[in-house]
């Protein structure tokens, strides 16, 4: 039910996924703490999927904070490059994580490739505590193309080089309300909040 969920843990330390998150919670009154919060520390994603890897990090915040807890899993997926880089969407160019080096390492992979499609998932899970035997799991899929240059200083990730056909622009030059409204996070989010409304939390 709704009304026993009052506070929950994110389970990024991401500040742009935590931000998106937030705004698109805040209709339902939930207060979002964020794993930095607590001395979770960030845990391995090993596993091939994102369902996997989501539940994984959701069951870390949720033992280490005792609240309930989301995680989202999310990453690009690129034709091209049967899927890649996926799962492996955070650390694509390596230790440690860069935007700018994942980025650089895209864009040279699709050098001469006339293939730019590509599409960012989102799965998001929502525990009600860490051994929770029924979570809640919604996701999303949002479709673009991958462009040479670097466009707009919104989003975060590979935002800049994500085009968007409908509006002309890349993921990175949409407001932050539109890109809400549209993006994998958005879609898997506005599934989860019709869940919670619903009551059937
Ligand atoms: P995760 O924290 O393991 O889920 O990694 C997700 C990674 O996928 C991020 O670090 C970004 O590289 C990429 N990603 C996921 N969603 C987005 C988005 O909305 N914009 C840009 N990059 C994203």
């Amino acid at each position: 039910m709704i009304d026993t969920l009052k506070r929950l843990v994110i389970a990024s330390n991401n500040q742009g996924k935590l931000r998106e998150i937030s705004a698109l919670l805040e209709p339902l009154a939930i207060a979002v703490v964020p794993q930095s919060n607590f001395d979770a520390g960030e845990v391995d994603e090993p596993y091939g999927t994102f369902v996997e890897n989501a539940l994984t990090k959701a069951r870390h915040a949720s033992r280490y904070s005792g609240l309930p807890a989301l995680a989202d899993d999310s990453g690009i997926c690129v034709s091209a490059l049967n899927g890649a880089p996926g799962v492996s969407s955070a650390r694509y160019a390596g230790e440690p994580k860069s935007d700018e080096r994942n980025n650089r390492k895209l864009v040279e992979a699709l050098k001469n490739q006339s293939d730019r499609r590509a599409y960012y998932y989102c799965v998001i899970v929502l525990l009600r505590h860490a051994d929770d035997p029924q979570p809640i799991i919604v996701d999303g899929s949002w479709h673009g193309e991958i462009v040479d240059q670097p466009r707009g200083e919104g989003g975060f990730g590979y935002d800049p080089y994500f085009f968007v056909p409908d509006f002309g622009k890349t993921a990175a030059e949409l407001t932050a309300e539109q890109k809400n409204h549209i993006s994998h996070r958005g879609q898997a989010l506005a599934q989860l909040v019709a869940i919670l409304r619903a009551g059937k939390f």
